[in-house]
This record gives structure tokens, C-alpha cells and sequence, in this order.
């Protein structure tokens, strides 16, 4: 069957709600688009589970801030849909601003305390805008599952809180983060590096394999492990800033001194035009390359 593209969110509820009728699981992956194959490792995943497979498209005005990307972020609907289409994706949506938050519109959700750290701070109203628009994505789409990498590894664990807090009947599942074969998580972002940028933020990847060495050696001081990381950053030329480094609590997001298997060590900095963030849940995912596993064998990402 043809890939359905919707732009209405009523009518958009309208399909989804008798699918759901009809007694279809429904998997529901939201995205901001300019789709790379972390995305699609997602929609694989929503495929081999579910009757149904939904996506969203949009770049939600509310997560960015004033002197943020939001006008540059990249977009390519036409790639997308092909991309969508060939991973066997069978609805998706993709709505203006305008319908998402018409004129009068001034109703937000907030996760008190799991929107406050790491990327919370740096980026005020960020998840208050993302907590927002998923709760809104989540009750047009009605999905019986809705799929989020740990890329963004705060985001789902706000999501999976909000999820719960509100009673959403929606399974909230996470993937690992796909990357580059160099080790460069794959985001949209990533787009805005010249090569020398790129190079540089490799430093990233760098600095977790190091909070690895650190694991692997038995060190538990997360100082340790914070100074350590942060080392690498700032060596590396062309890391214009760091936003933070930090070892956290792999569920609550609290801090923590002393760091074992299921710690998140987390960081965000500036290269070039870019934020890039990216993490390392402890002993729970891999930081190696594993062809087939960590980069999906999609068609588009063979050399
Ligand atoms: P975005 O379009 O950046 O908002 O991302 C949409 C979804 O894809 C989110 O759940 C992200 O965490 C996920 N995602 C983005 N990049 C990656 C990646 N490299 N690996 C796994 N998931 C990712």
C-alpha cells in the first residue's frame, strides 16, 4: 500500500483513531526530519513490532530558543518521504506551525524536575516545548507504541515520566544511538560541519571512549571521570565551548559520585555552528562499531 502523507492534525487523529479501531498496534515514531539512519533504525524497529507504522515530521517552533536554529534546521521532505517509503513506513505526518498551535493557543506541559539539567539548562523552555508537542503528537497519533533513541537520552526519560504522570496509554520504547563508522553520533545537525568541524567533533566520541577506559579500569569517582572527558574536549581544537560534562543517574537524571553500570555520562559542545551532545549509558550500550548492529545495512548507507 502507498505511503499515506497527511497535513491535517484532525484528519490525521481521524485515521489513526480507526486503525486503532479496527484493533491495529499501532508504532509512532516523531522526528524533526532531515532523516539520517538513526531515525530509520527507529521506524525498522516500529515496523517489526506493530500492524501500523506512523511518522511525524516537524520541526516544532516551541523546543528552540531565540537565538537557536530554527530557521536553518535542516529540511528535505522529498528525501524524507522516499526514505520513509522504502522502510515500508505507512503514514506520515507532517503539519505546518499553524495547526499545530493556531492562533489562542496557550496550554503547555511541564516535567518539573527531569527538564532542569544537562541540556535543560542551556536551553531554557527546551523540554517544556518538547514535553508539549509530544503530548500533543501522542494524543493525535494514539499509538500503541511510540519510539525515541538515547541520542537524546534526557528526552526520553522525560518522555517515558510525562508518560507515566499523565496516564498516556502509549508504550514508550528506546533505541541505542546509531553513528557514523567513525563514531560520530548521526544527527541533523551534523549537516553544518565543514570537514575540519567534522574532525573535530569527533572529540565527543573521543571523550566517552575515555569515561569507557575509566570504567573498564574501575575507576567509580565521577570527578575523575568528569575531569577526564573534559580533557579530551578541550584539547581538541576547534570545540568552541562546552555546555557540560556530567555523570548522572542513568533514570533520575540526579547527579552522582560514584559511578557504575546504568550511570549516564553525558555531554553537549559547540563545534563550528553546531551544539552536538552525546552520551554513554553505562555498561547498558555498546560504544563500539558493530556493522549490521550499530549502522542498520539500509540501502542508502552502503558505500
Ligand atoms: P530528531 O529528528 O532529532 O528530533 O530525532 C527524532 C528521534 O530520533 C529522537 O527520538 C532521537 O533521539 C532519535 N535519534 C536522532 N539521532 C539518533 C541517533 N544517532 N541514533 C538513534 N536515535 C536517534
Amino acid at each position: 500500500m502507498a505511503i499515506k502523507v497527511i497535513h491535517d492534525p484532525l484528519v490525521f487523529q481521524q485515521h489513526m483513531l480507526a486503525l486503532r479501531m479496527e484493533g491495529q498496534t499501532v508504532g509512532f515514531v516523531p522526528t524533526m526530519g532531515a532523516l539520517h539512519d538513526g531515525h530509520l533504525s527507529l521506524f525498522h524497529r516500529a515496523r517489526e513490532e506493530n500492524d501500523v507504522v506512523a511518522v511525524s515530521i516537524f520541526v516544532n517552533p516551541t523546543q528552540f530558543g531565540p537565538n537557536e536554529d530554527l530557521s536553518r534546521y535542516p529540511r528535505d521532505p522529498e528525501g524524507d518521504l522516499a526514505k520513509a517509503e522504502a522502510l515500508g513506513v505507512d503514514v506520515v505526518f507532517m503539519p505546518t506551525p499553524e495547526a499545530m498551535y493556531p492562533p489562542g493557543f496557550q496550554t503547555f506541559v511541564e516535567v518539573t524536575e527531569l527538564q532542569k539539567p544537562l541540556c535543560g539548562a542551556f536551553r531554557p523552555g527546551h523540554f517544556r516545548g518538547v514535553a508539549t508537542v509530544v503530548t500533543k503528537l501522542l494524543l493525535l497519533a494514539f499509538p500503541t507504541r511510540a519510539y525515541f533513541g538515547r541520542k537524546d537520552f534526557q528526552q526520553w526519560r522525560l518522555i517515558e515520566r510525562m508518560v507515566r504522570d499523565l496516564a498516556i496509554p502509549t508504550a514508550i520504547v528506546s533505541m541505542p544511538i546509531i553513528r557514523e563508522e567513525d563514531g560520530l553520533a548521526m544527527s541533523s545537525r551534523n549537516r553544518y560541519l565543514s570537514p575540519e568541524e567534522r574532525r573535530s567533533a569527533l572529540a565527543l566520541y573521543r571523550g566517552l571512549l575515555r569515561a569507557r577506559e575509566l570504567f573498564e579500569a574501575g575507576e567509580t569517582r565521577a570527578e575523575v571521570w568528569v575531569r577526564e572527558v573534559r580533557k579530551v574536549l578541550e584539547e581538541t581544537p576547534g570545540v568552541r565551548g562546552i555546555d557540560y560534562v556530567e555523570v548522572r543517574d542513568g533514570v533520575t537524571l540526579e547527579p552522582v559520585e560514584t559511578v557504575g553500570r546504568g550511570s549516564l555520562v553525558a555531554l553537549a559542545a559547540h563545534v563550528g555552528p553546531a551544539r552536538l551532545i552525546d552520551n554513554w549509558w553505562v555498561g547498558m550500550d555498546t560504544l563500539d562499531l558493530v556493522p549490521g548492529y550499530n549502522i542498520p545495512p539500509f540501502p542508502w548507507s552502503e558505500p
